[in-house]
């Protein structure tokens, strides 16, 4: 299938790393043009030259999107370089953990992390998208719906999203944009290994969350989350919009039976 966004200019934020990076590659990989946000620099740089080499633009853009300034360069910046902006991709995030204990103010810096910046990209590529009848991609958390425990932070930003990608889908709707979100669960990431790495046993800890996924007993890879992204933002998706999409094997909302119980149980059954 052709999903016909040859040329088309994604920003994409946190693409240098996890599902992220996922989704710049098969952007890529389908012809796009990418300007990547992200704090560090050795990966996204690493990855222009890499793509420079191929003669395709990931042109990358440093920056802390904690600070609405950064928001607004980021878009400036892809905007000069490309001429225009196609599609928003808000992936940067981080469970940080800021619990009721925390305070107002922890809270409030985990939202600056993870839900003000998707609306601060949102609004300052307004016009370009307008332009572009482009498309938004919001990246959730299964944790909007299930909670987690010690996150409230983190818990709010992600059902924030899920609110906002309603709220927009209806408010672009009169200008041909759409708007969608992809909800991870347990997607395997360099950041989740690491996270793992620190348990006493971290094969067993990997083991016993892939025994509550029912699809494959396994984690979702980035390649599957991007695969969805990547569908969802083309042309082929077009009457899609307002949708709140779950790629998680099943993790979320099927049978708690077939979310605790292991593979041998399952086909006893
Ligand atoms: P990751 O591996 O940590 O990658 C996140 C990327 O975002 C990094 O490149 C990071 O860049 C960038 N980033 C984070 N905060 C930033 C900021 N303030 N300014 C600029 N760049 C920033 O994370 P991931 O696991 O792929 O997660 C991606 C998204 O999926 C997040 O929204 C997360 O909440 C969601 N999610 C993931 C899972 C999962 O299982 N992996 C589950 C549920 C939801 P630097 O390293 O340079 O800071």
């Amino acid at each position: 299938m052709d999903l016909e966004i040859k040329d088309k200019v994604a920003l994409v934020t946190g693409g240098s790393k996890g599902i992220g990076l996922g989704i710049v590659r098969r952007l890529l990989a389908e012809g796009a043009k990418v300007a990547n946000v992200n704090r560090s620099t050795a990966e996204g740089e690493a990855l222009q030259e890499e793509y420079a080499a191929q003669g395709q633009d990931c042109f990358f853009i440093q920056g802390d999107l904690t600070d609405l300034n950064a928001c607004e360069h980021a878009v400036d910046q892809a905007r000069t370089k490309f001429g225009r902006i196609d599609m928003i991709v808000n992936n940067a995030g981080v469970n940080d953990g800021a619990g009721l204990e925390d305070g107002p103010e922890a809270f409030l810096l985990s939202l600056q992390r993870n839900l003000i910046h998707y609306y601060a990209m949102v609004h300052y590529a307004l016009d370009d998208l307008k332009a572009s009848r482009g498309c938004i991609i919001n990246i959730g958390s299964k944790v909007c719906e299930t909670g987690q425990g010690g996150t409230s932070g983190y818990a709010a930003s992600k059902g924030g999203i899920n609110g906002l990608t309603r709220e927009w889908a209806i408010d672009l709707a009169p200008h041909g944009i759409r708007v969608n979100a992809v909800l991870p669960a347990e997607t395997w990431t360099p950041l989740y290994e690491k996270c793992l790495a620190g348990a006493d046993d971290p094969q067993a800890a990997r083991a016993e969350i892939e025994a509550m996924i029912p699809l494959g007993r396994r984690f979702t890879t980035i390649e599957e989350m991007a695969d969805m992204v990547v569908f969802l933002a083309s042309p082929r998706s077009s009457h899609t919009t307002g949708q709140i999409v779950f790629v998680d094997g099943g993790y979320t909302h099927l049978d708690r039976r077939f979310t605790s119980t292991n593979e041998t149980e399952l086909n006893a059954k």
